[in-house]
């Protein structure tokens, strides 16, 4: 975790040297108050902390993310604000676990459950409890932040609890490492590693696509695992049959055992693990305030997490306490910097440039299908990606009203539907416009 602060480092390469004199040499990374998931830097005011966390937190995110195959929440503060935001380390592990990377407060007694993650929940304790029976390998899907790594991790602390080697990796660890050792010629060292564990845990096995190579050496990690009676646990942002590029000898061998899906939570859920965290971090939170953040905030947990964390620290910094004005304050406004970011311009060029289209194109009333078609997903983007209304979007694309731009976002729709490859598309232009912007 003192990647924290070797990010910074690599920040310096990507932005010039002005705006990091400005900005980045004076944050510092919070390191006690971090953790593998939440990167936690102190800015020297709140303005430069409000300007960073808007146009450098999503890069350090994306650095930190390219480094360690963890996609983390950053959270730019304030030097000075005496918070307790401190995440709840240790609990019951015994072992030390900082060797395999797994982290110890993700545990099965800190999981909140609901109908949402309950059947996840239950199979995967079962795991814990006996592994390489039943269930082997589990297969975890579910959209970001619904708690598939702390699933995971919570069986792979069990284990470790019981004394068995565990290994947690990213798959994109799991790859880097591969590749390291091909580089090497040291095949047979990366082999022993992986064969001697008792469990092996791979997080995020979506990066998978198109990696045949990799995908040929994890077949055969797997299948030797396997074979042994070693317990396997794999998560992913979406089922096998999902996954585009993944060969068909994979896909079975992920569904023999058991697949299993968390879905986002439903508003008592979110309550109880809002009500959770504050407690575990020592913030207080008013029940209106809860029920606020509750019905406010999307499904991801980490960003929920987040913002307790960043709500505390002002109201730290402020000396107010966090009532429901306040939160509704800060969150509307963290709200913003989050979207205000990016413009239609921003996605026109994006768009532009991985289909190869002209931006002037793109804005005119050419209906060529590939300028059709490139001029559709920028609608569809701007009004995913930006705060700008159908009305807005409409008269930016030159378009009567803006029933015209909801026929589009209806098309868009169905064919992400049907479309994998289509859905994959879009998914890594969105990912570039938003890694765009914070350059
Ligand atoms: P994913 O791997 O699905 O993207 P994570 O497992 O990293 O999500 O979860 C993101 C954060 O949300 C973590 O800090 C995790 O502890 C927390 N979290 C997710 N689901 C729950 C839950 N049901 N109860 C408590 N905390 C949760
Ligand atoms: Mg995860």
């Amino acid at each position: 975790m003192e990647n924290g602060k070797k990010i910074l480092e690599k920040l310096k390469n990507e932005i010039s040297q002005n705006e990091y004199n400005r900005y980045i040499k004076n944050l510092e990374f919070d390191e006690s108050s971090s953790r593998s998931d939440i990167l936690i830097y102190n800015a020297p005011n709140i303005l430069s902390a409000k300007w960073i966390q808007t146009k450098y937190a999503k890069k350090i995110a994306h650095l930190y993310e390219v480094d360690s195959g963890i996609n983390a929440e950053v959270i730019i503060q304030v030097k000075n604000a005496k918070t307790k935001s401190k995440a709840p380390m240790k609990k019951s592990i015994k072992k030390d676990s900082s060797s395999t990377l797994l982290n110890p407060s993700f545990t099965f007694e800190s999981f909140v459950t609901g109908n949402s993650n309950e059947l996840a929940f239950n199979v995967s304790l079962a795991v814990a409890k006996n592994p390489s029976t039943q269930y082997n390998p589990l297969f975890i899907y579910g959209g970001v932040g619904l708690g598939k790594t702390h699933l995971m991790q919570a069986v792979g602390n069990y284990r470790l609890n019981e004394g068995d080697k565990v290994i947690y990796n990213t798959f994109e660890q799991f790859m880097n490492r591969y590749i390291a050792h091909i580089r090497s010629n040291t095949m047979d060292r990366f082999r022993d590693f992986y064969r001697n564990c008792d469990i092996l845990l791979i997080d995020d096995i979506q990066f998978i696509s198109r990696k045949e190579q990799t995908q040929d050496e994890f077949f055969h990690t797997f299948n030797e695992l396997h074979s042994l009676g070693k317990q396997i646990v794999i998560t992913s942002d979406r089922p096998p049959k999902k996954i585009a590029g993944l060969v068909d000898r994979l896909k079975s061998r992920f569904e023999w055992g058991m697949l299993v899906s968390i879905n986002p939570p439903e508003l008592e859920t979110k309550i109880a693990i809002i009500k959770k965290k504050a407690l575990l971090d020592g913030i207080r939170l008013d029940d209106d305030v809860v029920n606020f953040l509750a019905s406010n905030l999307g499904n991801n947990i980490r960003e929920i997490e987040g913002t307790i964390i960043k709500l505390n620290a002002m109201s730290h910094l402020l000396r107010k306490p966090i009532t429901l004005e306040f939160a509704k304050d800060a969150v509307s406004d963290y709200l913003q910097d989050k979207k205000e970011n990016i413009t239609i311009d921003d996605i026109i060029e994006i768009v532009s440039e991985e289909l190869n289209i002209k931006p002037s194109d793109i804005k005119s009333k050419k209906r060529a299908k590939k300028i059709v078609e490139a001029r559709r997903i920028a609608i569809y983007l701007a009004r995913n990606l930006t705060p700008n209304s159908m009305p807005q979007i409409a008269v930016y694309f030159g378009m009567k009203d803006h029933s015209a731009i909801s026929h589009t976002m209806k098309k868009i729709e169905e064919i992400l539907e049907s479309d994998e490859n289509f859905k994959v598309l879009i998914e890594e232009i969105s990912n570039k416009v938003e890694t765009f912007k914070t350059k």
